[in-house]
Protein backbone atom coordinates (compact mmCIF):
# COMPACT_ATOMS: atom_id res chain seq x y z
CA UNK A 1 0.00 0.00 0.00
CA UNK A 2 1.43 3.42 -0.98
CA UNK A 3 2.60 5.71 2.06
CA UNK A 4 1.08 8.99 2.35
CA UNK A 5 1.93 11.80 4.38
CA UNK A 6 -0.66 14.76 4.37
CA UNK A 7 1.52 17.83 3.39
CA UNK A 8 0.24 20.15 6.52
CA UNK A 9 3.39 21.96 6.68
CA UNK A 10 3.58 23.49 3.12
CA UNK A 11 -0.44 23.84 3.69
CA UNK A 12 0.20 25.87 6.61
CA UNK A 13 3.09 27.99 5.16
CA UNK A 14 0.74 28.96 2.54
CA UNK A 15 -2.12 29.56 4.53
CA UNK A 16 -0.12 31.63 7.04
CA UNK A 17 2.07 33.84 4.58
CA UNK A 18 0.68 34.09 1.86
CA UNK A 19 -2.87 35.34 3.11
CA UNK A 20 -1.69 39.21 3.22
CA UNK A 21 -3.68 39.41 -0.31
CA UNK A 22 -5.62 43.08 0.42
CA UNK A 23 -9.22 42.30 -0.95
CA UNK A 24 -9.54 38.73 0.83
CA UNK A 25 -8.14 40.16 4.33
CA UNK A 26 -10.86 42.39 3.44
CA UNK A 27 -14.06 40.06 4.22
CA UNK A 28 -14.73 39.46 7.78
CA UNK A 29 -16.52 36.23 7.24
CA UNK A 30 -12.80 34.58 7.87
CA UNK A 31 -11.34 36.85 10.47
CA UNK A 32 -11.93 33.73 13.55
CA UNK A 33 -9.98 31.26 11.07
CA UNK A 34 -6.29 31.98 12.55
CA UNK A 35 -3.58 30.20 11.98
CA UNK A 36 -3.74 28.34 15.27
CA UNK A 37 -7.06 26.95 14.53
CA UNK A 38 -6.36 26.28 10.97
CA UNK A 39 -3.27 23.80 12.11
CA UNK A 40 -5.86 21.81 14.46
CA UNK A 41 -8.08 20.85 11.98
CA UNK A 42 -5.42 20.40 9.26
CA UNK A 43 -3.48 18.13 11.94
CA UNK A 44 -6.72 16.05 12.51
CA UNK A 45 -7.81 16.04 8.59
CA UNK A 46 -4.24 14.24 8.29
CA UNK A 47 -5.09 11.54 10.92
CA UNK A 48 -8.61 10.90 9.28
CA UNK A 49 -7.16 10.68 5.87
CA UNK A 50 -3.90 9.26 6.56
CA UNK A 51 -5.59 6.52 9.04
CA UNK A 52 -9.16 5.70 8.18
CA UNK A 53 -9.20 6.84 4.33
CA UNK A 54 -5.71 5.47 2.87
CA UNK A 55 -6.49 2.09 3.36
CA UNK A 56 -9.85 1.99 1.41
CA UNK A 57 -8.17 3.13 -1.74
CA UNK A 58 -6.62 -1.05 -2.14
CA UNK A 59 -9.70 -2.43 -1.06
CA UNK A 60 -11.92 -0.13 -3.05
CA UNK A 61 -9.79 -1.55 -6.09
CA UNK A 62 -9.78 -4.92 -5.31
CA UNK A 63 -13.40 -5.16 -4.52
CA UNK A 64 -15.22 -2.72 -6.82
CA UNK A 65 -18.63 -1.18 -5.86
CA UNK A 66 -21.60 -4.03 -7.42
CA UNK A 67 -24.68 -4.01 -8.43
CA UNK A 68 -26.56 -6.94 -6.32
CA UNK A 69 -30.20 -7.96 -7.13
CA UNK A 70 -30.82 -4.00 -7.94
CA UNK A 71 -28.82 -3.36 -4.78
CA UNK A 72 -25.67 -1.27 -5.43
CA UNK A 73 -22.90 -2.30 -2.51
CA UNK A 74 -19.77 -0.20 -1.97
CA UNK A 75 -16.30 -1.98 -1.05
CA UNK A 76 -15.49 -3.29 1.93
CA UNK A 77 -14.86 -0.90 4.82
CA UNK A 78 -16.71 1.87 2.71
CA UNK A 79 -19.98 1.45 5.32
CA UNK A 80 -17.97 1.96 8.57
CA UNK A 81 -15.53 4.44 7.38
CA UNK A 82 -18.20 6.75 5.75
CA UNK A 83 -20.18 6.70 8.97
CA UNK A 84 -17.56 8.24 11.30
CA UNK A 85 -16.52 10.46 8.52
CA UNK A 86 -19.92 12.06 8.88
CA UNK A 87 -20.38 11.19 12.31
CA UNK A 88 -17.35 13.41 12.37
CA UNK A 89 -18.50 16.24 10.75
CA UNK A 90 -16.47 16.26 7.44
CA UNK A 91 -18.62 16.21 4.92
CA UNK A 92 -19.89 19.86 6.19
CA UNK A 93 -16.76 21.71 6.32
CA UNK A 94 -17.26 24.50 3.58
CA UNK A 95 -20.96 24.39 3.94
CA UNK A 96 -23.50 27.43 5.59
CA UNK A 97 -23.99 27.18 8.93
CA UNK A 98 -27.50 27.97 8.80
CA UNK A 99 -27.50 24.31 7.27
CA UNK A 100 -25.57 22.42 9.83
CA UNK A 101 -22.39 23.61 8.25
CA UNK A 102 -18.81 24.61 9.45
CA UNK A 103 -18.43 27.34 7.39
CA UNK A 104 -14.94 27.02 6.72
CA UNK A 105 -13.29 28.93 4.20
CA UNK A 106 -12.64 27.47 0.87
CA UNK A 107 -8.26 28.06 1.21
CA UNK A 108 -9.16 25.74 4.09
CA UNK A 109 -11.96 22.79 2.41
CA UNK A 110 -9.59 23.12 -0.65
CA UNK A 111 -6.65 21.47 1.41
CA UNK A 112 -8.96 18.66 2.75
CA UNK A 113 -10.28 18.53 -0.70
CA UNK A 114 -6.68 17.64 -1.63
CA UNK A 115 -5.93 14.98 1.23
CA UNK A 116 -8.81 12.98 0.59
CA UNK A 117 -8.08 12.69 -3.04
CA UNK A 118 -4.30 11.30 -2.25
CA UNK A 119 -5.65 8.75 0.15
CA UNK A 120 -8.39 7.44 -1.90
CA UNK A 121 -10.57 9.29 -4.96
CA UNK A 122 -12.82 6.76 -4.85
CA UNK A 123 -13.88 7.09 -1.39
CA UNK A 124 -13.59 10.85 -1.69
CA UNK A 125 -16.64 11.31 -4.39
CA UNK A 126 -19.47 9.65 -2.95
CA UNK A 127 -19.51 12.84 -0.73
CA UNK A 128 -17.89 15.35 -3.25
CA UNK A 129 -21.22 15.06 -5.09
CA UNK A 130 -23.11 15.79 -2.10
CA UNK A 131 -21.24 19.16 -1.80
CA UNK A 132 -21.55 20.35 -5.59
CA UNK A 133 -25.39 19.04 -5.21
CA UNK A 134 -25.32 21.20 -2.27
CA UNK A 135 -23.79 24.40 -4.08
CA UNK A 136 -26.04 24.66 -6.37
CA UNK A 137 -29.53 23.79 -4.33
CA UNK A 138 -27.86 26.73 -2.18
CA UNK A 139 -28.01 29.17 -5.23
CA UNK A 140 -30.81 28.38 -7.07
CA UNK A 141 -33.57 26.11 -5.07
CA UNK A 142 -36.46 27.94 -3.11
CA UNK A 143 -35.89 28.27 0.56
CA UNK A 144 -38.79 25.23 0.96
CA UNK A 145 -36.46 23.85 -0.92
CA UNK A 146 -33.22 24.37 0.83
CA UNK A 147 -34.86 23.94 4.19
CA UNK A 148 -36.29 20.71 3.49
CA UNK A 149 -33.11 18.83 1.90
CA UNK A 150 -30.11 20.69 2.42
CA UNK A 151 -29.46 20.05 6.49
CA UNK A 152 -29.00 15.61 5.60
CA UNK A 153 -27.09 16.84 2.59
CA UNK A 154 -24.67 18.48 4.89
CA UNK A 155 -24.78 16.31 7.65
CA UNK A 156 -24.11 13.46 4.91
CA UNK A 157 -27.09 11.28 5.80
CA UNK A 158 -28.18 12.30 1.98
CA UNK A 159 -25.64 12.20 -0.74
CA UNK A 160 -26.22 14.43 -4.23
CA UNK A 161 -25.62 13.46 -7.80
CA UNK A 162 -25.15 15.47 -11.18
CA UNK A 163 -27.16 13.82 -13.89
CA UNK A 164 -26.03 15.41 -17.55
CA UNK A 165 -24.84 12.90 -19.63
CA UNK A 166 -26.91 10.59 -21.45
CA UNK A 167 -26.03 7.54 -24.14
CA UNK A 168 -25.93 10.15 -26.90
CA UNK A 169 -25.39 13.15 -25.20
CA UNK A 170 -21.68 13.17 -23.96
CA UNK A 171 -19.75 16.66 -24.21
CA UNK A 172 -22.75 18.14 -26.20
CA UNK A 173 -25.53 18.58 -23.78
CA UNK A 174 -27.99 20.12 -26.63
CA UNK A 175 -28.56 16.61 -27.61
CA UNK A 176 -30.02 15.95 -24.37
CA UNK A 177 -33.43 13.63 -24.67
CA UNK A 178 -34.81 13.05 -21.07
CA UNK A 179 -38.21 14.51 -20.47
CA UNK A 180 -39.95 16.45 -17.84
CA UNK A 181 -43.75 16.32 -18.17
CA UNK A 182 -45.16 19.33 -16.08
CA UNK A 183 -48.01 17.82 -13.72
CA UNK A 184 -50.68 19.76 -11.83
CA UNK A 185 -49.46 20.94 -8.89
CA UNK A 186 -46.33 22.41 -10.48
CA UNK A 187 -43.92 19.27 -10.42
CA UNK A 188 -42.88 16.82 -13.56
CA UNK A 189 -42.41 13.56 -14.88
CA UNK A 190 -39.05 12.85 -15.12
CA UNK A 191 -38.25 10.22 -18.05
CA UNK A 192 -35.01 8.95 -19.86
CA UNK A 193 -31.43 7.31 -19.44
CA UNK A 194 -28.74 8.67 -17.54
CA UNK A 195 -25.45 7.13 -17.86
CA UNK A 196 -21.89 7.47 -16.19
CA UNK A 197 -23.62 8.65 -12.91
CA UNK A 198 -20.75 9.27 -9.87
CA UNK A 199 -22.86 7.62 -7.01
CA UNK A 200 -25.77 7.13 -8.65
CA UNK A 201 -26.60 4.55 -6.24
CA UNK A 202 -25.33 2.84 -2.98
CA UNK A 203 -25.54 1.64 0.39
CA UNK A 204 -23.93 4.89 2.50
CA UNK A 205 -26.83 7.30 2.82
CA UNK A 206 -30.24 6.84 3.51
CA UNK A 207 -31.35 9.11 0.43
CA UNK A 208 -29.92 10.12 -3.05
CA UNK A 209 -30.75 13.43 -4.08
CA UNK A 210 -30.24 13.78 -8.42
CA UNK A 211 -29.80 16.69 -9.80
CA UNK A 212 -31.27 16.35 -13.54
CA UNK A 213 -31.29 18.08 -16.49
CA UNK A 214 -33.95 17.28 -18.74
CA UNK A 215 -36.17 19.27 -21.25
CA UNK A 216 -39.69 19.93 -20.61
CA UNK A 217 -42.06 18.49 -23.41
CA UNK A 218 -42.61 21.93 -24.72
CA UNK A 219 -39.47 23.57 -24.61
CA UNK A 220 -37.15 23.87 -27.88
CA UNK A 221 -34.28 21.95 -28.84
CA UNK A 222 -30.67 22.68 -27.70
CA UNK A 223 -29.74 23.70 -24.93
CA UNK A 224 -31.57 26.53 -24.37
CA UNK A 225 -34.69 24.07 -23.60
CA UNK A 226 -32.97 22.49 -20.86
CA UNK A 227 -33.87 22.98 -17.19
CA UNK A 228 -32.76 21.32 -14.14
CA UNK A 229 -34.68 19.46 -11.94
CA UNK A 230 -34.15 17.67 -8.13
CA UNK A 231 -35.31 13.95 -8.57
CA UNK A 232 -35.03 11.77 -5.06
CA UNK A 233 -33.91 8.55 -4.83
CA UNK A 234 -36.45 8.43 -2.09
CA UNK A 235 -39.53 10.90 -1.76
CA UNK A 236 -39.09 13.26 0.99
CA UNK A 237 -42.00 13.91 3.12
CA UNK A 238 -42.98 17.39 3.92
CA UNK A 239 -41.75 16.80 7.84
CA UNK A 240 -38.37 15.71 6.14
CA UNK A 241 -39.32 11.84 6.54
CA UNK A 242 -38.47 9.42 3.72
CA UNK A 243 -41.38 8.36 1.96
CA UNK A 244 -41.75 5.80 -0.55
CA UNK A 245 -39.52 4.52 -3.21
CA UNK A 246 -39.44 7.35 -6.72
CA UNK A 247 -39.20 5.90 -9.96
CA UNK A 248 -35.16 6.14 -10.37
CA UNK A 249 -33.48 2.50 -10.69
CA UNK A 250 -29.81 1.52 -11.72
CA UNK A 251 -29.88 -0.22 -15.13
CA UNK A 252 -26.01 -1.15 -14.80
CA UNK A 253 -22.40 0.27 -12.98
CA UNK A 254 -19.69 0.48 -15.20
CA UNK A 255 -16.71 -1.86 -15.52
CA UNK A 256 -13.75 1.02 -14.96
CA UNK A 257 -9.96 1.27 -15.45
CA UNK A 258 -9.59 2.88 -12.14
CA UNK A 259 -11.82 4.68 -9.32
CA UNK A 260 -13.16 0.98 -8.95
CA UNK A 261 -14.52 1.60 -5.69
CA UNK A 262 -17.02 4.35 -7.08
CA UNK A 263 -20.42 3.29 -8.54
CA UNK A 264 -20.23 4.70 -11.60
CA UNK A 265 -24.20 3.89 -12.62
CA UNK A 266 -26.47 4.23 -15.92
CA UNK A 267 -30.23 5.43 -14.26
CA UNK A 268 -33.16 4.91 -15.28
CA UNK A 269 -36.28 7.53 -14.97
CA UNK A 270 -39.49 5.89 -15.38
CA UNK A 271 -41.75 8.79 -14.67
CA UNK A 272 -40.01 9.94 -11.42
CA UNK A 273 -41.20 12.63 -9.36
CA UNK A 274 -39.44 15.89 -10.25
CA UNK A 275 -39.04 19.37 -9.18
CA UNK A 276 -38.06 22.15 -11.12
CA UNK A 277 -34.80 24.29 -9.84
CA UNK A 278 -34.52 27.79 -11.08
CA UNK A 279 -36.44 29.15 -14.09
CA UNK A 280 -37.12 26.68 -16.78
CA UNK A 281 -35.08 26.26 -19.94
CA UNK A 282 -32.12 27.71 -17.99
CA UNK A 283 -30.91 24.71 -16.51
CA UNK A 284 -27.62 24.76 -17.84
CA UNK A 285 -26.88 27.92 -16.06
CA UNK A 286 -27.59 26.56 -12.67
CA UNK A 287 -25.89 23.11 -13.40
CA UNK A 288 -22.77 25.44 -14.29
CA UNK A 289 -22.60 26.36 -10.38
CA UNK A 290 -21.89 22.95 -9.65
CA UNK A 291 -20.11 22.13 -12.43
CA UNK A 292 -17.66 25.34 -12.22
CA UNK A 293 -16.85 24.33 -8.64
CA UNK A 294 -16.92 20.73 -9.59
CA UNK A 295 -14.27 21.19 -11.91
CA UNK A 296 -11.88 23.30 -9.88
CA UNK A 297 -12.33 20.56 -7.98
CA UNK A 298 -11.29 17.77 -10.13
CA UNK A 299 -7.97 20.10 -10.57
CA UNK A 300 -6.97 19.42 -6.95
CA UNK A 301 -7.90 15.65 -7.20
CA UNK A 302 -4.89 15.87 -9.62
CA UNK A 303 -2.95 17.43 -6.99
CA UNK A 304 -3.59 15.58 -4.67
CA UNK A 305 -2.83 12.08 -6.60
CA UNK A 306 0.33 13.57 -8.02
CA UNK A 307 1.45 14.21 -4.36
CA UNK A 308 0.77 10.89 -3.02
CA UNK A 309 2.82 9.88 -5.71
CA UNK A 310 5.88 12.00 -5.29
CA UNK A 311 5.96 11.13 -1.99
CA UNK A 312 6.16 7.48 -2.83
CA UNK A 313 8.30 8.11 -5.48
CA UNK A 314 10.78 9.84 -2.86
CA UNK A 315 10.79 7.41 -0.69
CA UNK A 316 11.65 4.08 -3.14
CA UNK A 317 14.38 6.36 -4.13
CA UNK A 318 16.08 6.59 -0.78
CA UNK A 319 15.59 2.44 -0.46
CA UNK A 320 16.68 0.94 -3.80
CA UNK A 321 20.09 0.36 -4.74
CA UNK A 322 21.20 0.28 -8.87
CA UNK A 323 24.19 0.97 -10.49
CA UNK A 324 27.02 3.63 -10.20
CA UNK A 325 26.43 7.39 -10.40
CA UNK A 326 28.56 9.65 -12.38
CA UNK A 327 29.78 11.24 -9.12
CA UNK A 328 29.78 7.71 -6.04
CA UNK A 329 31.96 7.83 -3.43
CA UNK A 330 31.02 4.37 -2.58
CA UNK A 331 33.73 1.38 -3.43
CA UNK A 332 32.27 -1.59 -3.53
CA UNK A 333 28.22 -1.75 -4.51
CA UNK A 334 25.32 -0.05 -5.67
CA UNK A 335 24.34 3.52 -5.12
CA UNK A 336 20.82 5.10 -3.90
CA UNK A 337 18.85 5.39 -7.20
CA UNK A 338 18.09 9.00 -5.79
CA UNK A 339 22.02 9.32 -6.92
CA UNK A 340 21.19 9.61 -10.47
CA UNK A 341 20.76 12.73 -11.96
CA UNK A 342 18.45 11.57 -14.39
CA UNK A 343 15.79 10.37 -10.99
CA UNK A 344 16.50 13.35 -9.36
CA UNK A 345 15.21 15.76 -12.36
CA UNK A 346 12.03 13.45 -12.55
CA UNK A 347 11.63 13.78 -8.56
CA UNK A 348 12.33 17.79 -8.86
CA UNK A 349 10.20 17.67 -11.33
CA UNK A 350 7.19 16.58 -9.67
CA UNK A 351 7.52 18.37 -6.37
CA UNK A 352 8.39 21.64 -8.24
CA UNK A 353 4.97 21.36 -10.19
CA UNK A 354 2.86 20.15 -7.15
CA UNK A 355 4.21 23.13 -4.97
CA UNK A 356 3.47 25.55 -7.96
CA UNK A 357 0.09 24.00 -8.00
CA UNK A 358 -0.92 24.10 -4.45
CA UNK A 359 0.54 27.71 -4.34
CA UNK A 360 -1.68 28.43 -7.54
CA UNK A 361 -5.10 26.88 -6.44
CA UNK A 362 -4.29 28.80 -3.13
CA UNK A 363 -4.42 31.98 -4.65
CA UNK A 364 -7.89 30.60 -6.69
CA UNK A 365 -9.39 29.69 -2.87
CA UNK A 366 -8.64 33.16 -2.07
CA UNK A 367 -10.19 34.73 -5.57
CA UNK A 368 -13.53 32.32 -4.80
CA UNK A 369 -13.84 33.58 -1.36
CA UNK A 370 -13.72 37.80 -2.64
CA UNK A 371 -15.87 36.60 -5.31
CA UNK A 372 -18.84 35.26 -3.10
CA UNK A 373 -17.85 37.78 0.01
CA UNK A 374 -16.75 40.65 -0.66
CA UNK A 375 -18.32 43.99 0.31
CA UNK A 376 -17.85 46.18 -3.18
CA UNK A 377 -20.10 44.54 -6.51
CA UNK A 378 -16.90 45.31 -8.39
CA UNK A 379 -14.50 43.62 -6.59
CA UNK A 380 -16.68 41.10 -6.54
CA UNK A 381 -17.20 40.70 -10.23
CA UNK A 382 -13.39 40.69 -10.69
CA UNK A 383 -12.60 38.21 -8.55
CA UNK A 384 -15.16 36.31 -10.20
CA UNK A 385 -14.00 37.37 -13.73
CA UNK A 386 -10.67 35.87 -12.65
CA UNK A 387 -11.71 32.65 -11.40
CA UNK A 388 -13.23 31.56 -14.45
CA UNK A 389 -10.70 32.57 -16.28
CA UNK A 390 -8.24 30.18 -14.33
CA UNK A 391 -10.93 27.37 -13.59
CA UNK A 392 -10.46 25.80 -16.62
CA UNK A 393 -6.53 25.81 -16.46
CA UNK A 394 -6.62 24.44 -12.80
CA UNK A 395 -9.07 21.39 -14.18
CA UNK A 396 -6.94 20.59 -16.96
CA UNK A 397 -3.09 21.57 -16.45
CA UNK A 398 -3.21 20.00 -13.04
CA UNK A 399 -4.82 16.36 -14.27
CA UNK A 400 -2.56 16.23 -16.91
CA UNK A 401 0.32 16.98 -14.70
CA UNK A 402 -1.03 14.55 -12.30
CA UNK A 403 -0.78 11.74 -15.73
CA UNK A 404 2.54 13.03 -16.54
CA UNK A 405 3.52 12.52 -12.57
CA UNK A 406 1.99 9.22 -11.91
CA UNK A 407 3.65 7.99 -14.92
CA UNK A 408 6.88 9.14 -14.06
CA UNK A 409 6.18 7.34 -10.50
CA UNK A 410 6.00 4.00 -12.20
CA UNK A 411 9.31 4.64 -13.89
CA UNK A 412 10.99 5.15 -11.19
CA UNK A 413 9.78 2.12 -9.45
CA UNK A 414 10.71 0.21 -12.26
CA UNK A 415 9.26 -3.00 -12.56
CA UNK A 416 7.41 -3.02 -9.62
CA UNK A 417 5.99 0.12 -10.49
CA UNK A 418 4.12 -1.91 -12.97
CA UNK A 419 2.95 -4.48 -10.92
CA UNK A 420 0.66 -4.29 -8.30
CA UNK A 421 2.84 -4.93 -5.26
CA UNK A 422 3.49 -0.94 -4.73
CA UNK A 423 -0.30 0.55 -5.66
CA UNK A 424 1.87 2.78 -7.51
CA UNK A 425 0.09 1.70 -11.17
CA UNK A 426 -3.37 2.28 -9.34
CA UNK A 427 -2.58 5.64 -9.11
CA UNK A 428 -1.88 6.02 -12.53
CA UNK A 429 -5.25 4.44 -13.70
CA UNK A 430 -7.42 6.23 -10.39
CA UNK A 431 -5.77 9.48 -12.00
CA UNK A 432 -6.83 8.56 -15.89
CA UNK A 433 -10.75 9.67 -15.62
CA UNK A 434 -9.52 13.37 -14.11
CA UNK A 435 -9.00 14.71 -17.46
CA UNK A 436 -12.28 13.16 -18.97
CA UNK A 437 -14.87 13.71 -16.42
CA UNK A 438 -16.61 17.23 -15.79
CA UNK A 439 -15.81 18.42 -19.38
CA UNK A 440 -12.34 17.01 -21.15
CA UNK A 441 -9.56 18.85 -21.10
CA UNK A 442 -9.73 19.37 -24.53
CA UNK A 443 -13.22 21.52 -23.85
CA UNK A 444 -11.36 22.82 -21.12
CA UNK A 445 -9.02 24.53 -23.75
CA UNK A 446 -11.82 25.47 -26.35
CA UNK A 447 -13.86 27.10 -23.07
CA UNK A 448 -10.79 28.87 -22.17
CA UNK A 449 -10.18 30.15 -25.22
CA UNK A 450 -13.55 30.85 -27.17
CA UNK A 451 -15.49 31.97 -24.08
CA UNK A 452 -13.21 32.97 -21.14
CA UNK A 453 -10.38 35.56 -22.33
CA UNK A 454 -12.59 37.91 -23.68
CA UNK A 455 -16.49 38.56 -21.78
CA UNK A 456 -19.13 41.08 -21.18
CA UNK A 457 -16.76 42.36 -18.65
CA UNK A 458 -14.06 42.91 -21.20
CA UNK A 459 -10.59 41.97 -21.90
CA UNK A 460 -10.01 39.09 -18.77
CA UNK A 461 -7.06 38.06 -19.90
CA UNK A 462 -5.36 41.49 -20.33
CA UNK A 463 -5.83 42.65 -16.77
CA UNK A 464 -5.08 38.93 -15.36
CA UNK A 465 -1.60 39.80 -17.26
CA UNK A 466 -1.78 42.94 -15.75
CA UNK A 467 -2.46 41.80 -12.23
CA UNK A 468 0.74 38.79 -12.35
CA UNK A 469 3.02 41.83 -14.09
CA UNK A 470 2.46 44.03 -10.81
CA UNK A 471 2.08 41.05 -8.39
CA UNK A 472 6.06 40.19 -9.33
CA UNK A 473 7.28 43.63 -8.93
CA UNK A 474 9.97 43.17 -5.99
CA UNK A 475 13.54 43.85 -6.25
CA UNK A 476 15.39 41.59 -3.61
CA UNK A 477 18.72 40.91 -5.85
CA UNK A 478 18.68 37.00 -5.26
CA UNK A 479 15.65 36.76 -6.77
CA UNK A 480 15.78 38.38 -10.24
CA UNK A 481 16.67 35.62 -12.37
CA UNK A 482 13.10 34.04 -11.04
CA UNK A 483 11.34 37.27 -11.69
CA UNK A 484 13.73 37.71 -15.44
CA UNK A 485 12.22 34.38 -16.58
CA UNK A 486 9.06 34.68 -15.94
CA UNK A 487 8.59 38.03 -17.45
CA UNK A 488 10.14 36.53 -20.28
CA UNK A 489 7.01 33.86 -20.25
CA UNK A 490 4.85 36.07 -19.71
CA UNK A 491 6.21 38.10 -22.93
CA UNK A 492 5.50 35.03 -24.79
CA UNK A 493 1.70 34.68 -23.40
CA UNK A 494 1.34 38.16 -24.36
CA UNK A 495 1.94 37.25 -28.22
CA UNK A 496 0.16 34.04 -28.07
CA UNK A 497 -2.81 35.56 -26.71
CA UNK A 498 -2.52 38.49 -29.33
CA UNK A 499 -2.36 35.46 -32.31
CA UNK A 500 -5.19 33.45 -30.80
CA UNK A 501 -7.61 36.64 -30.35
CA UNK A 502 -7.12 37.01 -33.97
CA UNK A 503 -7.59 33.21 -34.85
CA UNK A 504 -10.96 33.41 -32.51
CA UNK A 505 -12.40 36.20 -35.02
CA UNK A 506 -10.65 35.30 -38.10
CA UNK A 507 -9.61 31.52 -38.77
CA UNK A 508 -11.08 29.79 -35.87
CA UNK A 509 -9.99 26.23 -36.99
CA UNK A 510 -6.25 27.86 -36.07
CA UNK A 511 -7.67 28.58 -32.47
CA UNK A 512 -8.66 25.83 -31.54
CA UNK A 513 -5.85 23.77 -32.81
CA UNK A 514 -4.11 25.55 -30.25
CA UNK A 515 -6.17 25.54 -27.19
CA UNK A 516 -4.54 23.43 -25.57
CA UNK A 517 -1.21 24.91 -26.07
CA UNK A 518 -2.44 28.30 -25.40
CA UNK A 519 -3.99 26.91 -22.01
CA UNK A 520 -0.62 25.16 -20.91
CA UNK A 521 1.08 28.32 -21.56
CA UNK A 522 -1.75 30.67 -19.41
CA UNK A 523 -0.85 27.46 -16.73
CA UNK A 524 2.70 27.91 -16.90
CA UNK A 525 2.52 31.54 -16.36
CA UNK A 526 -0.01 31.29 -13.51
CA UNK A 527 2.23 28.48 -12.16
CA UNK A 528 5.43 30.91 -12.28
CA UNK A 529 3.17 33.72 -10.66
CA UNK A 530 2.32 31.27 -7.54
CA UNK A 531 5.98 30.19 -7.46
CA UNK A 532 7.09 34.28 -7.20
CA UNK A 533 4.94 34.82 -4.25
CA UNK A 534 6.50 32.28 -2.24
CA UNK A 535 9.50 32.79 -3.27
CA UNK A 536 9.03 36.23 -1.58
CA UNK A 537 7.86 35.07 1.52
CA UNK A 538 11.09 32.74 1.35
CA UNK A 539 13.44 35.76 0.65
CA UNK A 540 11.58 38.49 3.07
CA UNK A 541 11.56 35.72 5.65
CA UNK A 542 14.68 33.38 5.24
CA UNK A 543 16.53 34.18 8.68
CA UNK A 544 13.23 32.75 10.29
CA UNK A 545 13.32 28.92 8.53
CA UNK A 546 16.29 28.76 6.47
CA UNK A 547 16.01 24.87 6.01
CA UNK A 548 12.48 25.61 5.10
CA UNK A 549 12.88 28.53 2.24
CA UNK A 550 15.95 26.96 1.53
CA UNK A 551 14.32 23.74 -0.10
CA UNK A 552 11.32 25.84 -1.92
CA UNK A 553 14.30 28.01 -3.44
CA UNK A 554 15.79 25.06 -4.93
CA UNK A 555 12.73 23.85 -5.63
CA UNK A 556 11.92 27.06 -7.68
CA UNK A 557 15.45 26.76 -9.15
CA UNK A 558 14.21 23.63 -11.07
CA UNK A 559 10.46 24.87 -12.13
CA UNK A 560 12.10 28.20 -13.60
CA UNK A 561 14.80 26.46 -15.60
CA UNK A 562 12.83 23.16 -16.46
CA UNK A 563 9.64 23.33 -16.15
CA UNK A 564 8.53 27.19 -17.19
CA UNK A 565 10.53 27.57 -20.62
CA UNK A 566 8.04 24.93 -22.16
CA UNK A 567 5.95 28.05 -22.70
CA UNK A 568 8.21 28.78 -25.31
CA UNK A 569 7.65 25.46 -27.79
CA UNK A 570 4.18 25.57 -27.37
CA UNK A 571 3.37 28.93 -28.78
CA UNK A 572 5.95 27.84 -31.25
CA UNK A 573 4.34 24.76 -32.26
CA UNK A 574 0.85 26.05 -31.73
CA UNK A 575 0.99 29.11 -33.92
CA UNK A 576 2.22 27.30 -37.17
CA UNK A 577 -1.72 26.65 -37.70
CA UNK A 578 -3.97 23.78 -38.72
CA UNK A 579 -4.14 24.21 -42.35
CA UNK A 580 -1.94 21.14 -42.26
CA UNK A 581 -4.13 19.34 -39.72
CA UNK A 582 -7.32 19.89 -41.42
CA UNK A 583 -6.51 19.41 -45.15
CA UNK A 584 -4.78 15.65 -44.17
CA UNK A 585 -6.41 13.12 -45.05
CA UNK A 586 -6.99 10.23 -42.60
CA UNK A 587 -7.41 6.77 -44.63
C1 LIG B 1 -16.01 7.39 -14.29
C2 LIG B 1 -16.89 8.43 -14.89
C3 LIG B 1 -17.67 9.23 -14.07
C4 LIG B 1 -18.53 10.19 -14.61
N1 LIG B 1 -19.38 10.90 -13.79
C5 LIG B 1 -20.35 11.66 -14.36
C6 LIG B 1 -21.40 12.23 -13.55
O1 LIG B 1 -21.41 12.11 -12.32
N2 LIG B 1 -22.38 12.91 -14.17
C7 LIG B 1 -22.43 13.06 -15.53
O2 LIG B 1 -23.36 13.68 -16.03
N3 LIG B 1 -21.44 12.54 -16.31
C8 LIG B 1 -20.43 11.84 -15.78
N4 LIG B 1 -19.45 11.29 -16.56
C9 LIG B 1 -19.46 11.55 -17.99
C10 LIG B 1 -18.30 12.44 -18.43
O3 LIG B 1 -18.48 13.74 -17.93
C11 LIG B 1 -18.23 12.36 -19.96
O4 LIG B 1 -17.71 11.08 -20.27
C12 LIG B 1 -17.36 13.45 -20.54
O5 LIG B 1 -17.97 14.70 -20.37
C13 LIG B 1 -17.12 13.23 -22.04
O6 LIG B 1 -18.30 12.89 -22.72
P1 LIG B 1 -18.29 11.60 -23.66
O7 LIG B 1 -17.75 10.46 -22.89
O8 LIG B 1 -19.64 11.43 -24.25
O9 LIG B 1 -17.26 11.95 -24.82
P2 LIG B 1 -17.60 12.80 -26.13
O10 LIG B 1 -18.33 14.03 -25.81
O11 LIG B 1 -18.19 11.88 -27.13
O12 LIG B 1 -16.13 13.19 -26.59
C14 LIG B 1 -15.23 12.28 -27.28
C15 LIG B 1 -13.95 13.03 -27.63
O13 LIG B 1 -14.27 14.13 -28.50
C16 LIG B 1 -13.78 15.35 -27.98
N5 LIG B 1 -14.73 16.42 -28.30
C17 LIG B 1 -16.07 16.43 -28.12
N6 LIG B 1 -16.59 17.59 -28.52
C18 LIG B 1 -15.57 18.35 -28.97
C19 LIG B 1 -15.46 19.66 -29.50
N7 LIG B 1 -16.52 20.45 -29.64
N8 LIG B 1 -14.22 20.12 -29.83
C20 LIG B 1 -13.12 19.34 -29.69
N9 LIG B 1 -13.17 18.09 -29.17
C21 LIG B 1 -14.38 17.59 -28.82
C22 LIG B 1 -13.67 15.14 -26.48
O14 LIG B 1 -12.68 15.98 -25.91
C23 LIG B 1 -13.25 13.66 -26.41
O15 LIG B 1 -11.87 13.57 -26.57
C24 LIG B 1 -18.56 10.37 -16.03
C25 LIG B 1 -17.75 9.57 -16.85
C26 LIG B 1 -16.95 8.61 -16.31
C27 LIG B 1 -16.14 7.73 -17.25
Amino acid sequence: MPIYNAPVEDMMFLFEKLRNNKKYNEIDKYKEFNPDLVKDILEEAAKVTQNLILPLAKSGDENPAILENGVVRTPPGYKEAYKKFIEDGWVSLSCDPKYGGQGMPKTVSTFFDEMLSAASLSFKLYSELTIGAYNCLLNHASDEIKNLYLPKMVEGKWSGTMCLTEPVCGTDLGLLKTKAQEQSGGTYKISGQKIFITSGDHDLTENIIHLVLARSTDSPKGTKGISLFLVPKFIVNTDGSVGSRNGVSTGSIEDKMGIKGSATCVLNFDEAVGYMIGPKNKGLNSMFTMMNLERIIVGIQGLGISEIAYQNSLSYAKERKQGKSHNSKSNNGADLIIEHADIRRSLLNMKSIIEGERALSFWLSQQIEVSLNHNDEKTKQEASDFVSLITPVVKSMFTDNAMEITSEAMQIHGGYGFTKDQGIEQLYRDNRITPIYEGTNSVQAADLVFRKLITKNGDVIDRYIQLVKDEIDFKEDKAQFYVKELNKNIETLVKFTEWIKDKVKNVPEDASAACNDYLKVLGLVATGHAWIKVLEVCYKEYENNKEFYEEKIQTAKFFFNRVLPKAESHFLTATTGSKYIMDYKFN
